[in-house]
């Protein structure tokens, strides 16, 4: 099944030609400015967190991102702090005014996240999860769904589908990264999914060039090709001390490193026709 043959009544682009503009807060993403979510993989601490949330906030990030419940690949990894994560979350979001993204794991989950969140998170390893993905769609949070790690376009559009065929409308795209032959990068960050994405439905595009590598240095450039390639917005990691990182720090920017890209991205996003939100 391809994306020409996909049927998704309501995230096709012919459902609303104009494009979905998905609003947290003041921010609106799928509009004409790119918008920069930003923060820690996960949420270790009162000190990170708050001092992450003031360093991005200051550089030009609209919405603060950070893990309470982390889905790691083994069972001995810190797996966030769960309830205390989505409190200091709260916390951050009220010091800083930022609105808050932050992943959903478990539907018995959804009422202590959404009441900390303005997005719902939907992880790249729950993009099938059918069940997950059907509560989500009965709440009016927003939600950004992840592509799959080894999932088509067409499977993710279709995973999209199911939210907005439960009510849920406000679904932003973002792709993270796929699994490949590669082994020099943690994923293949497949850029062509934008244009692709862009044409075939209206939601929202984003790119997370962090998990889409899995290498920091890597981030500033893909996050550039990201916007030149026509994506909505950009998911970066950012740690105060990427070193000392409990998850993700070898891919994570430290707030000098994501302060120093963000002027770039202001001009591709000019070349592109566009602004930084
Ligand atoms: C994350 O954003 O921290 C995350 C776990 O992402 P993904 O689901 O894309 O691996
Ligand atoms: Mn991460």
């Amino acid at each position: 099944m391809s994306l020409e043959t996909v049927n998704a009544p309501l995230a096709g682009r012919h459902a609303r030609p104009a494009g979905t503009v998905v609003s947290a807060g003041a921010v609106e993403i799928g509009g004409p400015a790119v918008v920069v979510i930003a923060g820690p993989c996960a949420v270790e601490d009162e000190e990170q967190l708050l001092s992450t949330a003031r360093e991005v906030k200051a550089a030009g990030a609209r919405v603060l991102r950070g893990g309470a419940y982390k889905p790691r690949t083994s069972p001995y990894s810190f797996p966030g702090l769960k309830a205390e994560g989505l409190r200091l979350l709260a916390r951050a979001r009220a010091a800083t005014g930022l609105p808050v993204v932050t992943e959903v794991m478990d539907a018995r989950h959804l009422e202590q996240v959404i009441a900390c969140a303005d997005i719902l998170q939907v992880g790249s390893r729950n993009m099938q999860n059918v069940t997950l993905l059907e509560e989500v769609g009965r709440c009016r949070v927003p939600v950004l769904l992840k592509r799959g790690m080894s999932a088509t376009l067409a499977e993710y559009l279709l995973a999209a589908e199911r939210v907005m065929a439960h009510g849920n409308e406000q679904v932003i795209l973002c792709e993270r990264g796929i699994r490949t032959f590669e082994p020099s990068t943690r994923n293949t960050l497949d850029l062509g999914a934008v244009p692709l994405l862009k044409r075939h439905t209206h939601l929202p595009v984003i790119v997370d060039p962090s998990h889409g590598t899995g290498v920091a240095w890597m981030v500033a450039p893909m996050a550039c090709a990201a916007v030149a390639a026509g994506a909505d917005g950009l998911l970066i990691e950012v740690h105060t001390h990427p070193e000392r990182a409990l998850s993700d720090g070898g891919q994570s920017l430290s707030p000098g490193e994501f302060a120093a890209l963000m002027p770039r991205l202001a001009a591709m996003a000019a070349a592109a026709g566009r602004s930084l939100a």
